[in-house]
């Protein structure tokens, strides 16, 4: 089945029990028992309830994993996943991480007695020469947010492999639908849904799909003692935004990639970051194991006051911490997404003053365009003092 029929015919696609053409939202928190020798599917629904199970087997079936499981948010997702680990146990982890994991990993976990070391993982290498005889897991997001880099996914698999490692990996920038993790050796795949999977800017939710059964035992015990999990209103909404994920992202990644292109010919306009760009380190990987380049790229207008001043001026756009809606979102990851992260942590990693990041959503692409140009026309003009990197010396870095 092509990905377009599967999103929707993958898994039951009605209630099989009355043939609604959505699955019901089964607002129960407890199932009644005819004999108790012979425990029903569902007992209690924080360990699983009917509506919850559809979105859980709707994305194991497109991540093409064996089980699959909705958390309270993509953080609840995470963090859940990482009591697969132990105290003493060490995790290599991308350092481009999603801010909210880079806050989660330094300033909880590291509480916990489990560690991590941060590396550039688009540099196989440097994953490689991490890794300890403590080590258990690497935790990658390609591309990387909000600068875009590229992690040879099936090479670290391999990596991992020869040190049995688990391999996990945030998959919520590209989707299923551009990158399957699991076929390229990944053993966990996590998503925040509250973005493209959602798509609507309307619902806070966290998915994982586990490529094993045995794996998928053990993240449901977890899921089930911890109790982060989803609600069933939450769990079809985003039901109901998964139905049109192929069509939302064919439209706003031709659209993304339409904008690149452009701001990279702007003037007023210091680096673009895409993976469909000619010049991205990232591109020939992306387009091995990716089947499309995504709806969210970054660019850097030089400064923190050319960064408000476009903020201030941009009309269709809304400006917000998120991204993979309906509605394109332009964000500022030095005091949104990466808020969280040191100054000169985000500085070394690309987050300047002046970046910001745009995710496409399904406005007609020339209407965005037109309203970036008035923006990026009336920027103040750049104070060189600040010096910038160079598109040469900040790729040497990639
Ligand atoms: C938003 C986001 C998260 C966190 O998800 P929430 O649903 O906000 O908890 C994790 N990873 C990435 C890549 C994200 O964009």
């Amino acid at each position: 089945m092509n990905f377009a029929t599967k999103v929707l015919h993958g898994t039951s696609c009605f209630d099989p029990v009355t043939g609604a053409s959505s699955v019901p939202i089964y607002q129960a928190s407890t199932f009644h028992q005819a004999d108790l020798d012979r425990p029903g599917t569902f007992d209690y629904a924080r360990s699983g309830n009917p509506t919850r199970q559809a979105l859980e087997e709707a994305i194991a079936c497109l991540e093409g994993g064996e089980r699959g499981f909705a958390f309270a948010s993509g953080m609840a997702a995470i963090s859940s996943v990482f009591m697969l680990f132990s105290a003493g146990d060490h995790v290599v982890v991308a350092e481009d991480v999603y801010g909210g994991t880079f806050r989660f990993l330094t300033r909880v976990l590291s509480r916990m007695g489990i560690t991590v070391t941060f590396v550039d993982a688009s540099r196989t290498e440097e994953v490689r020469a991490a890794i300890t005889p403590a080590t258990k897991g690497i935790y990658l997001e390609t591309p990387s947010n909000p600068t875009l880099k590229v992690t040879d996914l099936a090479a670290v698999s391999r990596i991992a492999k020869e040190h049995g490692l688990l391999v996990i990996v945030d998959n919520t920038f590209l989707t299923p639908y551009y990158q399957r993790p699991l076929e390229l050796g990944a053993d966990i795949v996590i998503h925040s849904a509250t973005k493209f999977i959602g798509g609507h800017s309307d619902v806070v939710a966290g998915l994982a799909v586990t490529r094993d059964a045995a794996l998928g035992e053990q993240l449901y015990f977890i899921q089930n003692g911890m109790g982060a999990i989803l609600g069933v209103q939450d769990c079809w909404l985003v039901m109901r935004g998964l139905k049109t994920l192929k069509a939302r992202l064919d439209v706003s990644t031709q659209t993304a990639g339409k904008i690149a292109h452009w701001l990279s010919a702007h003037p007023a306009v210091t680096r673009v970051y895409y993976t469909g760009l000619a010049g991205h380190p990232g591109r020939h990987i992306q387009e091995v194991q990716a089947s499309g380049h995504g709806a969210v790229l970054s660019f850097d207008v030089g400064s923190r006051e050319r960064a408000k001043a476009l903020f201030d001026r941009v009309k269709l756009p809304i400006v917000a911490v998120s991204l993979g809606a309906v509605e394109t979102i332009l964000s500022y990851p030095a005091a949104m997404s990466h808020a969280a992260m040191p100054a000169a942590e985000r500085q070394a990693r690309g987050i300047t003053d002046g970046l910001v990041r745009l995710s496409a959503g399904l406005e007609e692409a020339d209407d965005l365009i037109a309203d970036l140009q008035q923006a990026l026309d009336q920027l103040p003009p750049l104070e060189h003092e600040h010096a910038i990197p160079t598109t040469k010396e900040a790729f040497t870095r990639a």
